[in-house]
C-alpha cells in the first residue's frame, strides 16, 4: 500500500463506505455509551458492520491504515511546556546524539534534516517539570553541541486529518504543540489516570468506554462525562482515529521555513495554512544565524512535489528567501504519552542499553520478535536465567514462558547442564574435527525419533529446513514444494512466502530481497487443509518433491493438527511419489520424547530439529531413512556443509538435556503443569469475561483473543492482537513474561513449579480484567 495516496488507494483496498467510515472517526467521534452504533446510524450501516469495517482498517489486511482511535489530547492546556529544537551536529555524531535526546519519554518527535542544522527535535515536559533545565541536561547527553530553541510563538494551523474522500489530502498532526503561556487548569491525580487511560488506543467493541471505565474503577456515565468536560477545559483537542500517514502515502516530508516581514507574517501565514498539504504552520523565533521565522510543515507524495507547493506558496504569498528542510533520518516519531512516569522510563537500565544497542545493530536486536514491535514497549534487557525465572538489568524477576524460544525445556542454567558444558569448555571449544559426543547425540535422536535413522547436524532451524529440502528435490528429482499458510521454517528464501487469501495459491514472497522467482516453486495451502493439498498435486502432478509441515503448528500461536491431517499428509505424498518433511523444530523432544511423530503415531520421511536438542545452544538437524540420507555428501551428491556444525559445546548441551527428559515421568509432569496453567488461564479469561480460544499440545500453548475456534491462519488472524498487547504489557507488569506475540507459542519448563503457575493465573485474573 505504502506509494499510493489516501486517495489514490484502490476501489478494491477501500470501497466508498471504508472512506466515509475514515472521514467521520477522523472528525467527531460519537462520546456516547454506543459510538459504533451512533456511527453507524449516519452511515446507514448496522453496528456490527461498523465494527467489522473498522477492525478490518486496523488490521494487516488494509494495511493497519488506523493507528489508533483514542483522546488527543492538547499538550500545552495540559500545563505541558514544549519546544521544537535545532542542533548542529558533526555529521559522524548524529545517530549517538539522536539516541541521547530519544532517551526523554517527552521527546516525541526526532528527524535528522539536510541542513547545517542537522537534528530537529519536539520536547514536552510535564506541568512539574522545568523545561531550560531539562533542555541543557539533555544537550548536554547529546554532546554539548549548539542549539536553538523554536517554541511556536503563533499558531496558525495544526495539521487534523486525512481527508479520504477528496483526491488531494492532507496528513494528521506531526511537530511541535504550541506554546500556551498559562494552562486555564491543572489536572488533578484522578484527572491524570483518566487521562492515561484515555490517551490509549480503545477497543474496537460495541461498549468500548465500558472497557475504559472498568478499568478506571468508575461507571461508564463517569467517563463520558469527563471527556466532555475535559473537551470544555480545552484538555482534549478531540477524541479520533490517527491514520498511518505513511500507509497513506505521504512519504515526502519537508520543513519550508520562511523569512518574512513582522507586518507580513499574518498573510503568508494565511496563504500557506489554506492549502490542504500544509499540516502545520507555526510562527517561531529567529537568531542572527536563523533568519526564518515561518515555519510550514509539507507533506507530499514526492520532494518535488513539496519543492512545487513551496514555490506556489512563495509566489502566492509574495516570499522570496525561503528553505526546505528535508527529513534525512527519521529518528523519532510517536504520539506523546501523557503523566506516564518520566523518570521510570529513563533511569532504567533496559532503557539506556536499548537506545545504544540500537546504534549498533538493526532496531537494536538481532531476530526482530525481541524488539516488541506487535506488543509495544521497549524490549527487556536480561541480566540472567535461573530455573523458571529470567531476571533483567533492572533487578526484576519474571517467570519465563518463552524460554529462549523453546529449547530450555529444563529451565535456566539446568546444573547438569552447566556442569557438563563448563568441563567441555576445558577441553577446548571446537575442532572441526570428528568428535564422541556427535555419535552420542545422534544416537539419542535416532533412538527416540520414529522416522530418523541417520541424522545430521546443523547450526540452526533454518539450516535443517533448508537442507532437508534440498535433499527431498534431489531424491525425487522434482522442485516445487508445498508448504502451509502461517507455519514458518526459517528464513531460507523460498520459504519465506505467505499466501494469499485463496484456498491455495502461488507463493508470494513475504519479505524484501527475495525474488519472486525463487518462491515460485513454493506453493501454499491452509493449514488443516487436505482438501487442499491434494488439489495442488493434482494440479502439479510429478512435480512436487515435498510437503514441509509443522505438525504442530507453533508459529500463528499454536495449533495441534485436526484429526487425520497428518495421516493424510502421509497418505497423499506416498501415493504421489512425493516426500513428507516433519518440521520439529519447535515440537521435537517437546510434545513428547519422539516429537510429534511419537504423539500422534505418524512417521514422516525426514524429519527437521532444532531448539531443544541443543539444550540452549545453536543446534539443528535432519534425519530421516537411512537409503535417503545416504544422498548428503560425503555419501551422496547433496552437498551441505558447516564450520561449527556438530561443535563439542552443542553436543555436549543436547546431550545433557536429553538424558535429563529421557528419565520416566518428565513428560506426564510437564502434560500435568501445562495442564494446570492452560486451565487456570481458561478460567481466568472467564471469569473476567474475555472470550479467548486456549490451545495446548504438552507444554506449547497459546491463548488466542478470539471467541471462535483458531485452526489455521485466516482464523489466527482474526485474533484481537490489541487486546493480546494490553493482556501482555499487564502481565509483564505483574512478573509474568509472555511471548511478545498474539503469534508466538507459549513453552514450560521442567523447572516451573505449581506455586509458579498458580501466580501466573492470578496475575492473568488482573490482566484480563483490565486491572
Ligand atoms: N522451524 C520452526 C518450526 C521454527 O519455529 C523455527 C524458529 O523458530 C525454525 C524452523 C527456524 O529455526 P532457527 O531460528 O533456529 O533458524
Amino acid at each position: 500500500m505504502a506509494g499510493a495516496g489516501a486517495g489514490g488507494i484502490s476501489e478494491a483496498v477501500l470501497d466508498a463506505v471504508d472512506r466515509r467510515l475514515l472521514d467521520l472517526l477522523q472528525r467527531d467521534f460519537p462520546l456516547n455509551a454506543r459510538p459504533f452504533a451512533a456511527i453507524g446510524e449516519r452511515l446507514g450501516l448496522p453496528e456490527e458492520e461498523v465494527l467489522t469495517r473498522v477492525r478490518r482498517l486496523k488490521s494487516a489486511e488494509k494495511g493497519r491504515l488506523i493507528r489508533q482511535i483514542s483522546a488527543i489530547f492538547d499538550t500545552a492546556a495540559l500545563g505541558y511546556k514544549s519546544t521544537l529544537l535545532a542542533m548542529q551536529v558533526p555529521d559522524d555524531e548524529v545517530d549517538r546524539a539522536a539516541a541521547a535526546i530519544n532517551r526523554h519519554p517527552g521527546v516525541s518527535h526526532n528527524y535528522q534534516r539536510d541542513h547545517a542544522w542537522n537534528l530537529w527535535f519536539t520536547l514536552a515536559v510535564p506541568p512539574d517539570e522545568d523545561l531550560e533545565t531539562t533542555v541543557e541536561a539533555l544537550v548536554g547527553e547529546a554532546g554539548g553541541y549548539p542549539y536553538h530553541l523554536f517554541p511556536a510563538l503563533r499558531v496558525f494551523k495544526i495539521g487534523v486529518q486525512l481527508d479520504m474522500e477528496g483526491g488531494d489530502d492532507i496528513s494528521p498532526a506531526d511537530d511541535a504543540q504550541p506554546s500556551h503561556p498559562t494552562p486555564a487548569l491543572t489536572p488533578s491525580a484522578r484527572d491524570r489516570a483518566f487521562i492515561r487511560e484515555l490517551q490509549e488506543d480503545i477497543e474496537v467493541v460495541p461498549q468500548p468506554f465500558a472497557r475504559v471505565s472498568e478499568r478506571l474503577g468508575v461507571n461508564q456515565e463517569e467517563v463520558l462525562a469527563w471527556l466532555h468536560e475535559a473537551k470544555a477545559a480545552g484538555w482534549l483537542r478531540r477524541f479520533a482515529a490517527v491514520l498511518r500517514q505513511r500507509q497513506a502515502g505521504y512519504v515526502a516530508n519537508g520543513m519550508a521555513v520562511w523569512r518574512v516581514p513582522e507586518d507580513s507574517v499574518e498573510k503568508a501565514a494565511a496563504v500557506a495554512a489554506s492549502l490542504p498539504q500544509v499540516s502545520h504552520c507555526y510562527q517561531r523565533p529567529t537568531y542572527p544565524d536563523w533568519p526564518y521565522n515561518l515555519f510550514t510543515l509539507i507533506h507530499a507524495k514526492s520532494k518535488k512535489d513539496c519543492q512545487a507547493i513551496a514555490a506556489k506558496i512563495a509566489q502566492a504569498a509574495g516570499v522570496s528567501d525561503y528553505a526546505i528542510l528535508f527529513s534525512t533520518k527519521e529518528y523519532k516519531k510517536e504520539r506523546l504519552k501523557y503523566f506516564v512516569s518520566a523518570q521510570e522510563v529513563m533511569t532504567s537500565k533496559s532503557h539506556s542499553l536499548y537506545a545504544e544497542a540500537q546504534r549498533y545493530m538493526p532496531g537494536g536486536v538481532n531476530s526482530p520478535v525481541r524488539a516488541f514491535n506487535a506488543v509495544g514497549g521497549e524490549p527487556l534487557f536480561i541480566a540472567r536465567g535461573e530455573g523458571p525465572y529470567i531476571y533483567d538489568v533492572d533487578g526484576r524477576r519474571y517467570i519465563d514462558y518463552v524460554l529462549s524460544w523453546g529449547p530450555l525445556i529444563l529451565g535456566h542454567a539446568h546444573p547438569q547442564v552447566v556442569s557438563a558444558l563448563k568441563e567441555a569448555v576445558e577441553r577446548g571449544i571446537s575442532y572441526g574435527a570428528p568428535t564422541a559426543l556427535e555419535t552420542d547425540l545422534a544416537k539419542r535422536v535416532v533412538e527416540a525419533v520414529p522416522s530418523v535413522e541417520m541424522v545430521r547436524f546443523v547450526n540452526s532451524g533454518t539450516e535443517a529446513t533448508m537442507s532437508a529440502l534440498r535433499l527431498a528435490r534431489a531424491y525425487t528429482g522434482r522442485s516445487k514444494i508445498i508448504k502451509f499458510e502461517g507455519c514458518y521454517h526459517g528464513h531460507a528464501d523460498f520459504l519465506l512466502v505467505r499466501a494469499g487469501s485463496g484456498v491455495t495459491t502461488l507463493g508470494l514472497p513475504d519479505s524484501a530481497g527475495v525474488p519472486e522467482g525463487i518462491a515460485q516453486d513454493t506453493l501454499v495451502a491452509p493449514y488443516n487443509d487436505l482438501q487442499a493439498v491434494d488439489r495442488l498435486f493434482s494440479e502439479n502432478r510429478a512435480q512436487i518433491a515435498a510437503v514441509i509441515v509443522e505438525p504442530v503448528a507453533g508459529n500463528m500461536g499454536v495449533i495441534p493438527p485436526e484429526p487425520g491431517f497428518l495421516a493424510g499428509l502421509l497418505a497423499v505424498t506416498k501415493a504421489e511419489g512425493a516426500l513428507l518433511v516433519f518440521d520439529e523444530v519447535v515440537t521435537g523432544f517437546r510434545v513428547a520424547y519422539g516429537g510429534a511423530q511419537a504423539l500422534y503415531g505418524v512417521t514422516p520421511d525426514l524429519t527437521c530439529l532444532g531448539k531443544v536438542i541443543g539444550g540452549g545452544l545453536p543446534v539443528g538437524a535432519y534425519g530421516g531413512r537411512s537409503e535417503i540420507m545416504a544422498m548428503v555428501a560425503p555419501l551422496g551428491p547433496v552437498y551441505q556443509a558447516g564450520t561449527l556444525s556438530g561443535n563439542p559445546l552443542c553436543m555436549t548441551a543436547g546431550i545433557e538435556t536429553l538424558k535429563v527428559l529421557a528419565q520416566p515421568g518428565t513428560y506426564e509432569r510437564l502434560d500435568e503443569r501445562s495442564a494446570r496453567l492452560a486451565d487456570g488461564l481458561r478460567a481466568a479469561a472467564e471469569a473476567a469475561g474475555v472470550p479467548v480460544f486456549q490451545t495446548r499440545v504438552g507444554s506449547l500453548f497459546c491463548t488466542f483473543f478470539s471467541a471462535e475456534p483458531v485452526v489455521d491462519y485466516a482464523s489466527a488472524k482474526r485474533s484481537d492482537t490489541n487486546r493480546y498487547a494490553r493482556f501482555f504489557r499487564a502481565m509483564l507488569a505483574n512478573g509474568v513474561y509472555l511471548a511478545p506475540s498474539q503469534f508466538e507459542a507459549g513453552f514450560l519448563s521442567l523447572a516451573h513449579s505449581e506455586h509458579d503457575i498458580d501466580r501466573t493465573t492470578e496475575a492473568a485474573e488482573g490482566a484480563f480484567a483490565g486491572r
